[in-house]
């Protein structure tokens, strides 16, 4: 029923509107022009304002007809990461593409495009569904912000999904916590060839932290990472100032506290190491720590009614609908977090994040086909 042409041309046509992370104000006035055609009640919070991006996030209540189905809640997010300007997606052999130079954008615009297809076809073809409510997110891909700041009480719905995973026959219902992580280590600034003695480099400093630390796959629920460093400012000068940021993430809260500790040890003992090198004579190296939960994890029950759902809908379709786990974070933590069970359904996405990332089209077609039916289901309850 889905017409799967007219989705990839949509789809393509997203891809072509610029959106990275809070600037996707352009995406969201075509979805809500697209949704307002379509009957749709649309509105924007504010939290553009709390994240300083140049649109809130869309809400989108599409009003069913069928009176006692229960609110449905769909969600996908309207940024992307970069490099993500001008990007030229073309199809290739059934997947889409960009030109290799920037990423293609699909994480998340085929989601976007097939909320949007969906509800076309649910109208035109006149079939039973009860209220949709629809959160067209921002700021998804710099630590859900979108998400995190959204104010739940505006939606009836207990349950729903978000589609930005990979697999349509797929369904993430776990996902771990995260702490974002930040390190500014204060060293003493001398000239580098005249005293260095009077000089504590703050770069070699954090870097005993570091190569001391236990970063990557810690175990198979737990990750860390260290992601940027940034400090320096001349070959002749012992730097005095070093920031590095970096993130843990894990499916066990104990874990994640604990790798965080351990993280944290390694800093605090290279101070130390260095203090006691000068002997407690002034000046000193010292450390300025941030850590900052970025999200709690997700654990959506195998018997819970929206698995149940999706797993019938994909089911009368002729898929096996896998419940997998994530070791990536998604609005859903979110959701889920404040209330509204909500598990996460690919669309075919692959190689994200990267400018590899490319589309199955068969795939595509294949979530659109499951969400049509997860929500013609929904109505029959
Ligand atoms: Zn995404």
């Amino acid at each position: 029923m889905i017409d799967n042409d007219r989705m990839t041309d949509y789809v393509m046509e997203l891809i072509k509107i610029d959106s990275i992370s809070k600037r996707e104000r352009e995406v969201a006035l075509r979805l809500k022009s697209d949704m307002e055609e379509l009957g749709g009640e649309c509105l924007f919070d504010d939290v553009g304002k709390i994240v300083n991006g140049n649109t809130g996030n869309l809400i989108v209540n599409i009003k069913g007809n069928s009176r006692n189905a229960p609110p449905l809640l769909l969600s996908a997010h309207m940024d992307t990461v970069g490099p993500g300007e001008g990007i030229k997606p073309h199809i290739e052999n059934g997947i889409i593409k960009s030109d290799g130079t920037t990423i293609l954008g699909s994480d998340d615009k085929s989601g976007l495009a097939v909320i949007v297809e969906v509800l076309r076809t649910l109208k035109e073809r006149n079939i039973a569904f009860g209220d949709l409510e629809i959160a067209f997110t921002i700021c998804e891909e710099i630590g859900l912000l979108g998400a995190r700041y959204l104010d739940v009480s505006r939606f009836r719905s207990k349950h729903g999904f978000v589609l930005d995973s990979s697999s349509p026959t797929g369904l993430v219902v776990k996902c771990p916590s995260a702490e974002d992580i930040e390190f500014i280590v204060h060293g003493v600034e001398a000239h580098a060839g005249v005293c260095p003695e009077n000089g504590i480099s703050a770069i070699k400093l954090a870097s005993e932290a570091i190569a001391k630390m236990k970063l990557g796959r810690i175990d198979f629920e737990t990750t860390a990472n260290i992601g940027i460093i940034k400090g320096g400012i001349a070959v002749n000068i012992i730097p005095n100032i070093v920031q590095v940021k970096g993130e843990a993430r894990s499916h066990d809260q104990e874990k994640l506290k604990e790798q965080v500790t351990h993280m944290r040890k390694c800093f605090h003992d290279a101070v130390l190491k260095h203090e006691n090198i000068s002997e407690g004579k002034a000046p000193q190296p010292s450390l300025e720590e941030f850590i900052d939960r970025s999200y709690d994890k997700m654990d959506v029950a195998p018997s819970s009614k929206i698995v149940k759902l999706i797993s019938q809908a994909a089911s009368n379709l002729g898929h096996n609908l896998e419940l997998h786990t994530s070791g990536g974070g998604c609005d859903a933590n979110y959701f889920n977090k404040k209330g509204i069970e909500c598990v996460n359904l690919g669309t075919g996405m692959k190689e994200l994040h990267t400018v590899n990332e490319y589309l199955v089209l068969e795939e595509f077609n294949q979530a659109a086909h499951v969400v049509l039916e997860t929500i013609r289901l929904n109505a029959l309850q």
